[in-house]
């Protein structure tokens, strides 16, 4: 969840007010449909289109987003997102990876929850194989009390933002990209929580732990589910892989079904998607990072084997064997 949705929560704030004063003219309609009434559409408009081309695989994979996607309580229902194709992107003036440059993960301090500490190590591993760049383990860094609200959430929620806010300028200057990841509850205003935000431009982001055992308990037979099921992990993944594309400047995705960088508004939500960048999505960590696409999924695919994350090994061996020989508009892998 980037600083986009800090935007979009403003012009949902703007929607929210316009929606009241059509109020007494609408009457009582469902939220969507009052929206679907003023608008003329629920989501998905103004799009530009796809200009990468597709390997076979992707077109095998890969199913376009549509207004049926905007289902009630989904984040693309609550968010006007407008998409990214790979010439936006590159107008935005992304923050690019130089080639000597490294990831960094470091935790913020207080990290007490074991479960959440036994992902950091393999969310290391995995982001560096999934960004096709080193990845050193940061010192711990400060979680300022300011950022607290003890009165939010079960426990208490910290303010992501301000998080941000307080990491900012805390990447070194050799990092392409800083990720802090805590056991501790996020929000931001506007969203009850997030599983973690990261900047655009200025190279640090967080991710939080906290949601990913929001299921753990059976809640018919009360058994503890966690430790045969590599959902936890999973989940860590996505999010981790999520804010750190963000980090490079890639927006939420609003072309393609299931693609990791798509917003979620819940744990299902997010469940529901995957931990695969869509082909738009690729071909812009392509461009700017300029991997070899073969042999980062080649490279995927060992690893998610050995962690038990078996369909994501199945895709990205899929996805392998469309390489190498395949030029598009990200030009060709150095
Ligand atoms: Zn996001
Ligand atoms: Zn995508």
């Amino acid at each position: 969840m980037g600083l986009l949705v800090l935007a979009t929560a403003l012009s949902v704030a703007l929607i929210s007010a316009m929606a009241m004063v059509l109020e007494g003219r609408l009457g009582a309609v469902p939220t969507e449909d009052r929206f679907l009434a003023v608008h003329g559409h629920r989501c998905l408009v103004g799009l530009q289109d796809v200009d990468i081309s597709l390997t076979p695989g992707w077109s095998e994979y890969w199913r376009r987003l549509g207004e049926e996607d905007c289902t009630s309580g989904s984040w693309l229902a609550q968010f006007r997102e407008r998409g990214q194709n790979l010439a936006q992107y590159k107008a935005v003036d992304p923050n690019r990876a130089e080639e000597d440059s490294y990831l960094a993960l470091a935790p913020l301090e207080g990290l007490e929850d074991e479960g959440a500490e036994a992902l950091v190590e393999p969310v290391r591993q995995f982001l560096g194989i999934y960004f096709q760049t080193p990845i050193e383990s940061g010192d711990t860094l400060p979680l300022p009390e300011y950022a607290l609200h003890a009165e939010k959430g079960a426990r208490g929620q910290y303010d992501a933002q301000l998080l941000l806010d307080s990491l900012k300028g805390s990447c070194p200057d050799g990092a392409a990209a800083c990720l802090a990841f805590t056991d501790r509850d996020l929000f931001v205003p506007g969203l009850q929580y997030v599983f973690g935000l990261g900047h655009f431009h200025n190279r640090v982001g967080v991710i939080s732990m906290y949601r990913l055992w929001d299921d753990r308990f059976d809640p018919v037979t009360g058994r503890d589910l966690a430790p045969a099921d590599p959902e936890p992990l999973r989940r860590a993944l996505k999010v981790a892989a999520h804010e750190m594309a963000h980090e490079f400047s890639i927006a939420h995705c609003a072309h393609y079904r299931y693609c990791v960088m798509g917003g979620t508004n819940s744990l299902v939500e997010s469940d529901r998607g995957s931990l695969m960048l869509c082909p738009l999505d690729h071909e812009k960590l392509r461009w700017n990072l300029h991997f070899d696409p073969r042999a980062r999924y080649i490279e995927l695919s060992a690893w998610a084997d050995a962690y038990g994350l078996h369909p994501e090994a199945a895709y990205w061996r899929r996805m392998a064997d469309d390489y190498p020989g395949f030029a598009n508009a990200a030009g060709a892998a150095r």
